[in-house]
C-alpha cells in the first residue's frame, strides 16, 4: 500500500506497531528521540512477574522491525493537519506527509527528588526502581554495599494528593515485589522490608510472586507510608513510618531504600499533544476516543495512540494495544484512502 504512517516513539508500543504496520505493506516510519529503540524496556533487567530477560522481549520486538525506516535522535519539530493529512516537519529536517499518525510517546518516570522527605539525590543508599533495575544489568551500584536490611517504599509519586497525582501507576506493586525477591536471592542474610498502602498484584501469576515472596523469601510487608528518612553519621538511613494494621508507628534503621518511582505522562509526548491540541485526562496522559471500545483512537481522525501515553500499562498490555492500533489504522487507511491501493 502506498500510504505513509508515521510512528512516534521507539518503545514496545512503537516498535510492535512498526512490525504489524510493516506486515500490512504500509510505508512505515518510525521516529525516536534518543540514540537507540526499546524506550523503558531497554533499561529492565528481568520482567515480572516471571523474571523473563527484558533483552529477549526486546530482541524479538527489534528482529521484527528490520527493514522499517527508523531515525533515532529524532523528534517532531511540527506538525500539522492538511486536508486529510498530517504534515510533519522532523528534527533532522527531513518532512513527512503522513496518512495517519501513531503517538508511541510512552511514559517519563516520576522524578522521585520531588519527594525530598525520602532524600533521593541526597542520602547516598536511597536509590529507586530504575536505579536497581540498572544496578542487575550492570552489576555495580557504589550505593549497593552488602545490604544487611533493605526497605522498598511504594507509591512514590503515586496516588499521593501532595504531587497531584491520585492515580495509581499499576506496575509498580509488582516490580516491588520482583525486585524484594531478587535482592534477597543476592543478599539471602537481609531482612528485606515493603512498605505499601494497598498491595495490587492484579495479573496472572502476580499473586503467585507475592505468596512466593513471603513463604520462600520471607519478604515482610508493612501496611503503611514511610512519614520521614533521615540519613545517620555511619550512612545508614533511620526511616519512619506507621503500621496502619496494628497503629503502631514504626522506627527501622536501613542500610538501602529503593523507592517505587510511578509512571507519568512523558514530556516529549505532552509536546506533541500540545501542538495537535490532543485531549488529555486529570492525570496528563492522552485521552482515548471513548473508554470501552476505541482506545486506539484520539479526538483527531488519523492520529491514533498506542501504549503508555495513555496511562500506566504493563508490556503484555502495551504489546496487545499496538497490535489494535495497527488494525485500527489499517481500517482508516482502508476506509479513507483507497484511491491509493
Ligand atoms: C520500574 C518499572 C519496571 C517495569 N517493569 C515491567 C515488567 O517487569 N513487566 C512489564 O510488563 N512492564 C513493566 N513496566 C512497564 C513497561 O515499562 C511499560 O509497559 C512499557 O515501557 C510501555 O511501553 P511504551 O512503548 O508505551 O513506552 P516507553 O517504554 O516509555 O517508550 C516510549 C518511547 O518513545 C520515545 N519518545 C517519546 N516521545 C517522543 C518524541 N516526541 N519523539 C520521538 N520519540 C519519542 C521515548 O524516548 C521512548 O523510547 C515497568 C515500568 C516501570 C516504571
Ligand atoms: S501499583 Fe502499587 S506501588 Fe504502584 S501506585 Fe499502585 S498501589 Fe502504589
Amino acid at each position: 500500500m502506498n500510504n505513509n504512517v508515521l510512528i512516534i516513539g521507539g518503545g514496545p508500543a512503537g516498535l510492535e506497531a512498526a512490525s504489524q504496520l510493516q506486515r500490512l505493506s504500509y510505508n512505515t516510519i518510525l521516529i525516536e528521540k534518543t540514540d537507540k529503540l526499546g524506550g523503558h524496556l531497554a533499561k529492565w533487567d528481568r520482567l515480572f512477574p516471571a523474571s523473563q530477560p527484558a533483552k529477549e522481549v526486546l530482541d524479538t520486538l527489534l528482529q521484527n522491525v528490520n527493514g522499517v525506516k527508523c531515525f533515532l535522535n529524532t523528534d517532531v519539530n511540527s506538525i500539522n493537519v492538511l486536508d486529510k493529512s498530517y504534515n510533519v516537519i522532523l528534527s533532522n529536517g527531513i518532512t513527512v506527509l503522513a496518512d495517519a499518525v501513531l503517538l508511541a510517546s510512552g511514559f517519563d518516570l516520576f522524578k522521585a527528588e520531588k519527594k525530598e522527605e525520602y532524600g533521593y539525590g541526597i542520602y547516598d543508599r536511597v536509590i529507586t526502581n530504575a536505579d536497581l533495575e540498572q544496578y542487575y544489568e550492570t552489576k555495580y551500584d557504589s550505593r549497593i554495599q552488602n545490604p544487611k536490611r533493605i526497605g522498598f517504599v511504594h507509591c512514590v509519586g503515586s496516588r499521593d494528593e501532595k504531587v497531584g497525582n491520585l492515580a495509581c501507576s499499576k506496575v509498580c506493586c509488582a516490580t516491588a515485589v520482583k525486585q524484594a525477591c531478587e535482592i534477597k536471592q543476592e543478599f539471602p542474610e537481609a531482612e528485606v522490608y515493603c512498605f505499601y498502602m494497598d498491595l495490587r498484584m492484579f495479573g496472572r501469576n502476580y499473586e503467585n510472586l507475592y505468596l512466593k515472596a513471603q513463604k520462600q523469601y520471607d519478604i515482610r510487608f508493612i501496611r503503611g507510608r514511610v512519614s520521614e528518612v533521615s540519613e545517620q553519621q555511619d550512612k545508614t538511613l533511620l526511616v519512619k513510618a506507621e503500621d496502619t494494621l496494628s497503629s503502631k508507628p514504626i522506627k527501622i534503621t536501613l542500610d538501602l531504600l529503593v523507592l517505587m518511582a510511578g509512571m507519568r505522562p512523558s514530556e516529549a509526548g505532552e509536546k506533541i499533544g500540545n501542538m495537535l491540541q490532543i485531549n488529555k485526562e486529570d492525570d496528563g496522559f492522552f485521552t482515548t476516543k471513548d473508554s470501552v471500545y476505541s482506545l486506539q483512537k484520539s479526538n483527531l481522525p488519523g492520529f491514533f495512540f498506542a501504549g503508555a501515553c495513555t496511562g500506566p500499562k504493563t508490556i503484555p498490555d502495551t504489546l496487545h494495544e499496538a497490535r489494535s492500533s495497527a488494525l485500527e489504522i489499517h481500517e482508516y487507511l482502508v476506509k479513507n484512502f483507497s484511491d491509493k491501493k
